[in-house]
């Protein structure tokens, strides 16, 4: 052959192998082709044959049992080499195919109408075949060349249709749709596949990489990764182009699942190795089993995304999909999309108030106002499920919002009906972030014409680390302002002591994992009586949340602690359930205070009270004020 030859050979397999069609599944556009031609030929083979290398392989076919037969001495071959239509009317009567295979297994006609692409490559044949000699009308030929149009017409479409990806060259997820859905139509029952899905990098890499570089380092970073990936497979194995920096495939292999992880591990490490970004990217893999016959093409990339994320989520370069981890996402992520529609809508979000109470006069000194979310179809869910997706989300502002907004109006109402209470909100690391938090709190409480102490807001320590400095810069706004700081949870987050000194609170709550059996726990109680003392030697009052028996109410007291909440006293309230309770609480001392004050006066003394409670004098407890007056509600 010369060498003109084998460039135009090499030209004409090019054309094949980007067009993505060779081990494909068959498909009905071309069936229905391929049986018009056995039919208006009255033969039983007919086939859509396209020329490998090595091998006629058949896209669709007729009356014939194989997927490919070898290129020597194939007429298709023949069509494919000169571009022409071929017609042999009895392969018996024809020197050169006389010995061939196909001759050998009882074909004695061939008619092969060329498959020509638009830039002129033949890809193979639009065949008929019969066993018995035929001649052929001048029609006939006319209808197989019309044939062969309609196939090409057909992969080019298929082609066209944004199936294959300009810069990995492979095909995208479109294609990958396609030809599983082809893949379920020959499928049995209960067939049983894996899908892999191949991640490049991280988000926070892409975004690195993308600040970092010009938009052609992604590019690379794909093609590089679609070259080994493709060099890995080898050929007649597909792999499927289905995000910007993802690859998926689907195999059929027997292997026992538990065998794959291992084995793509050290695939992958071995890829790694000679990639250029190595340094940079931390490819992942996804691998989801599935029943072919129970599931569509995107769910099944979507459970490979799962998988992905699982993988990078633990540092594991493979990992196995999850059915549970992903209910848990998916649950999530449906959450967080009503739980927006729920701030939108009235009636699914309330607040309820749980009791604090000074520990050494008994009184109820304030409630901490908690939100309670009843979704219209999954009925209760705790802010322990819903805040933590809630507060890394964009909601998280609107949500204070609506909190302080539905929290003051209580507040209102309950002053007017002469129940004063510091209320306490809780109030997200986002918050702090926003330049005109501590303003709206402010404006708040002018509109309604609240003193600025009847508010306490309570922000966790981790909330504080995440950014330190400009935390500090809104609560030390708002602590001017004269409203209340607690730091929540404190001892569960990190955050250093430097910072504690520093932090403008009056009150740190003291989190209920350490009040939790604190009786029955000796290490406990030293650690508790160290951050009771630690935090009013720094000027802190001391609130422990979680108290729900009386061992541990008569440790916190001897051990000096100022506030208590907790089951113990009440568990949080609904409005009226909190009215009641606090009505109860004092009834007796109600009856014997309230003629001496009126309203007012009980509202003025209750107000010096709380403007007094804060900050506590550092280092001298000698200094410290007299508890609170334990009346606090007149009627
Ligand atoms: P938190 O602010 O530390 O609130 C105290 C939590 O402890 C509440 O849980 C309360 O019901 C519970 N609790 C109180 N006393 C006891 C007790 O004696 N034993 C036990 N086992 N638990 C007790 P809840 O209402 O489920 O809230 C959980 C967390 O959700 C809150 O912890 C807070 O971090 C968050 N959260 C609740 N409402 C809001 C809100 O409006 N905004 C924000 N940002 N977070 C909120
Ligand atoms: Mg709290
Ligand atoms: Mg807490």
């Amino acid at each position: 052959m010369s060498i003109s030859c084998h460039t135009d050979e090499a030209r004409r397999l090019d054309a094949l192998h980007k067009l993505n069609i060779l081990d494909t599944p068959p498909g009905e556009a071309f069936d229905r082709i391929t049986r018009m031609a056995a039919r208006l030929f009255d033969l039983p083979i007919a086939a859509v044959s396209l020329t490998d290398s090595d091998r006629q392989w058949f896209k669709s076919r007729v009356g014939v049992e194989h997927w490919s037969i070898p290129r020597i001495k194939a007429p298709c071959g023949n069509v494919a080499d000169t571009s022409e239509l071929l017609v042999i009317p009895d392969l018996q009567d024809d020197a050169h195919f006389r010995d061939s295979p196909l001759a050998a297994s009882g074909i004695r006609y061939y008619a092969g109408a060329p498959l020509i692409t638009a830039d002129g490559h033949c890809l193979g044949a639009m065949c008929v075949l019969g066993t018995a000699p035929r001649d052929t009308a001048p029609e006939e030929l006319t209808m197989l060349c019309d044939l062969a149009a309609m196939v090409m017409s057909q992969i080019e479409i298929m082609h066209a249709l944004g199936r294959v990806d300009p810069i990995s060259g492979l095909p995208n997820r479109n294609q990958f749709i396609e030809d599983f859905q082809d893949l379920q139509r020959e499928s049995e029952d209960g067939e049983q596949r894996v899908a892999i899905l191949i991640n490049l990098a991280t988000p926070a890499q892409l975004a690195h990489a993308v600040r970092a570089m010009n938009p052609r380092y992604l590019d690379e970073l794909v093609a590089d990764a679609a070259s080994w990936i493709r060099a890995e497979l080898g050929p007649g194995r597909k792999v499927y182009h289905v995000a910007t920096t993802q690859f998926a495939m689907l195999s059929s292999s027997q292997m026992p699942i538990e065998q794959y992880t291992p084995l793509l591990e050290t695939k992958l490490a071995q890829a790694i190795a000679t990639v250029k970004t190595r340094f940079v990217a931390t490819p992942t893999i996804g691998i989801v089993p599935f029943d072919l016959s129970s599931t569509d093409a995107l769910s099944v990339l979507r459970r490979a995304q799962s998988a992905v994320q699982d993988a990078t989520e633990s540092g594991c370069a493979v990992a196995l999909y999850s059915f549970g981890e992903d209910q848990m996402y998916r649950r999530r992520f449906s959450l967080l999309n009503d739980f927006g529609a729920a701030l939108e809508s009235s009636g699914q979000l309330r607040l309820v108030f749980q009791p604090r109470i000074a520990i050494a006069s008994g009184a109820c000194v304030g409630a901490e106002a908690l939100l309670r979310w009843t979704h219209p179809t999954l009925g209760a869910i705790g802010p322990g499920e819903f805040m933590p997706i809630v507060e890394r989300s964009r909601l998280a502002q609107a949500t204070t919002s609506w909190v302080l907004d539905t929290a003051l109006d209580q507040q209102l109402a309950w002053r007017n009906r002469g129940l004063v209470l510091q209320l306490s909100l809780n109030v997200s690391a986002a918050n702090l972030l926003e330049a005109d938090f501590a303003d709206r709190v402010v404006n708040g409480l002018r509109r309604r014409g609240l003193p600025h102490h009847c508010l306490e807001l309570e922000i966790t320590e981790s909330a504080i680390m995440e950014h330190p400095a400009k935390a500090q810069a809104t609560l030390e706004t708002l602590a001017r302002a004269g409203i209340h700081l607690a730091i929540d949870d404190f001892g569960t987050g990190y955050s250093s002591l430097a910072y504690l000194q520093r932090m403008p609170a009056d009150v740190v709550k003291i989190d209920q994992s350490f009040v939790r059996d604190i009786e029955n726990d000796q290490r406990q109680q030293g650690l508790v009586r160290a951050m009771i003392s630690l935090s009013q030697d720094l000027g802190h009052r001391v609130v422990a949340e979680g108290v729900e028996n009386g061992a541990a109410l008569a440790f916190l007291r001897d051990a000096g602690c100022d506030e208590a909440q907790g089951y113990l006293f009440a568990r949080p309230l609904e409005v009226a359930d909190f009215g009641r309770w606090h009505r109860e609480q004092d009834l007796t001392q109600m009856a014997e205070d309230a003629p001496l004050l009126g309203v007012d006066g009980a509202l003025q003394a209750v107000d010096h009270a709380f403007a007094m409670r804060a900050p506590r004098q550092p280092c001298n407890p000698a200094t410290v004020p007299a508890p609170t007056r334990r009346r606090l509600l007149v009627r």
